[in-house]
């Protein structure tokens, strides 16, 4: 760890979630002084299986959002190893087709980030569950398994797997980058630095924001480099509206976890239904069970939409908050897939509950290649600034996007390396 005020460096990079920590550990392995700023100032849990993301947690964020009118509340770990290190934990890599459409390198480039991704973090596959086996029985031939980033009682974050300090990178935490700083003061020229929500100035060669979807986006916007420049951030954000379902009883009822807890997923159910891809969710403890704090609830299974068409928007608030409205751009089709898919999920497996609203906080596409940052993850137009974690996604993935944000993360990596950009 650092001392305060943090010294310049050449590489400045924002934010330690999963995209920070593969970025300022390849960086900092090529021989750039790397300094790596995280907003968060305490540790997660390690503690498999826990997601610390409940009302008394001291790793999140919470920010206001909306769908269809309803509000919600997005999470996002800030801690080391960020949103990876109070997530889920499934790790689902894109396939081939999927990539097609980001364009014709990205199969390849794809392939070799997600190798170096997969070297390090080393996801395994969990033994299945009875709610898994419930779902299987209902949708023969659609489970697929889905690996987690555990060993043992432990989970095992970014930061753990990838140890930017290990490699040279200085981290300091408990320091939120309040905006980004313009040689010369020219807005949207040459990016040299951040500026702390203290006011303290930290210059840097080049600045990589890895603050995630949200945060990216509004620092970008808080810095002057949005609508005015010709960037369209905040704007088309993509996510996996969910709904969940109450299944009859509780499996794990009675059971005590002393160790480690169980994996939420072991499998999920994929359902091709007309045009709609949906991905079926039998959780295996009810919520409350791995998330402190959480009031007790019916044990629910989620059904998610995959490919949404409508979009969402990043709105940075007067207060200096920001505000998610999922569906700023709402397409009718998606009500009417997620009715449908609750419909059958609930009469093949016999359940009648009404579906409730929830999503999947897999927020992508803030600051999208080709639209705001180049194929390099470049600002386009401006110079010393990258964006290198899922605000970059041109589609998010029909799959979580943890594992893609360490493959991709990996590739950009790679890329400032080869330019030796800093
Ligand atoms: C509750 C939850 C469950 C999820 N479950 C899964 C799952 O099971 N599988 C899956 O594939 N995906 C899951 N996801 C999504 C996945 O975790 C994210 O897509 C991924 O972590 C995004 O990585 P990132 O690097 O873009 O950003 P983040 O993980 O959000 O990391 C950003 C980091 O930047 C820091 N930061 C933010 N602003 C600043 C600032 N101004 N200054 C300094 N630091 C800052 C934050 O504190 C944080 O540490 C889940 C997400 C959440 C929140």
């Amino acid at each position: 760890m650092s001392t305060w005020p943090p010294a310049g460096a050449d590489v400045v990079v924002v934010g330690a979630g999963p995209a920070g920590c593969v970025m300022a550990r390849r960086l900092a392995e090529a021989g750039a002084d790397v300094l790596l700023l995280e907003a968060g100032a305490e540790l997660a849990s390690r503690r498999a299986g826990l997601l610390n993301v409940g009302p008394e947690s001291r790793v999140v964020a919470h920010h206001d959002a909306e769908l269809g009118g309803v509000p919600l509340e997005l999470t996002r770990g800030r801690t080391l190893g960020g949103s990876g290190a109070v997530n889920g934990g499934y790790c689902s890599p894109m396939t081939p087709a999927e990539l097609a459409v980001w364009g014709p390198g990205w199969p390849r480039r794809y392939a070799v980030g997600l190798a170096r991704a997969a070297e390090r973090l080393r996801p395994r596959v969990p033994q299945s569950d009875p709610v898994a086996a419930r779902v299987a029985a209902a949708f023969p031939g659609r489970l697929s398994v889905i690996a987690q980033a555990r060993r043992g009682e432990h989970r095992v974050t970014a930061f753990d797997a990838w140890n930017p300090p290990g490699a040279g990178a200085r981290v300091v935490t408990g320091a939120p980058v309040r905006e980004l700083r313009w040689a010369g003061g020219h807005e949207g020229g040459r990016c040299d630095g951040v500026v702390l929500t203290e006011g303290v100035e930290v210059p840097a060669g080049a600045v990589v924001l890895c603050a995630g979807a949200i945060s990216t986006a509004a620092l970008l916007l808080g810095s002057g480099i949005g609508p005015g420049t010709g960037h369209p951030v905040g704007t088309g954000t993509e996510e996996h509206p969910e709904v969940l379902l109450a299944l009859d009883g509780d499996p794990s009822a009675g059971q005590s976890f002393p160790g480690a807890l169980p994996p939420l997923l072991s499998r999920v159910a994929r359902l091709e239904l007309g045009d709609a891809r949906v991905e079926v969710r039998p959780y295996s403890v009810p919520l409350h069970r791995v998330i402190p704090g959480l009031d007790p609830q019916p044990h629910r299974i989620g059904i998610a939409l995959m490919n949404a068409a409508g979009r969402g928007e990043v709105r940075p608030q007067p207060d200096g908050g920001v505000r998610v409205v999922l569906d700023a751009r709402p397409d009718s089709r998606d009500a009417a897939a997620l009715d449908e898919a609750a419909a059958l999920v609930g009469e093949r497996l016999g359940l009648d509950a009404s579906p409730v609203v929830s999503t999947s906080q897999h927020l992508s596409g803030s600051a999208r290649i080709g639209e705001v940052v180049d194929d390099s993850g470049r600002v386009l137009g401006v110079g010393g600034l990258r964006v290198a974690d899922a605000s970059v996604f041109p589609t998010l993935p029909l799959r979580g996007p943890y594992y893609s944000v360490l493959a991709v993360a990996e590739d950009l990596a790679a890329r400032m390396v080869s330019e030796q950009a800093w």
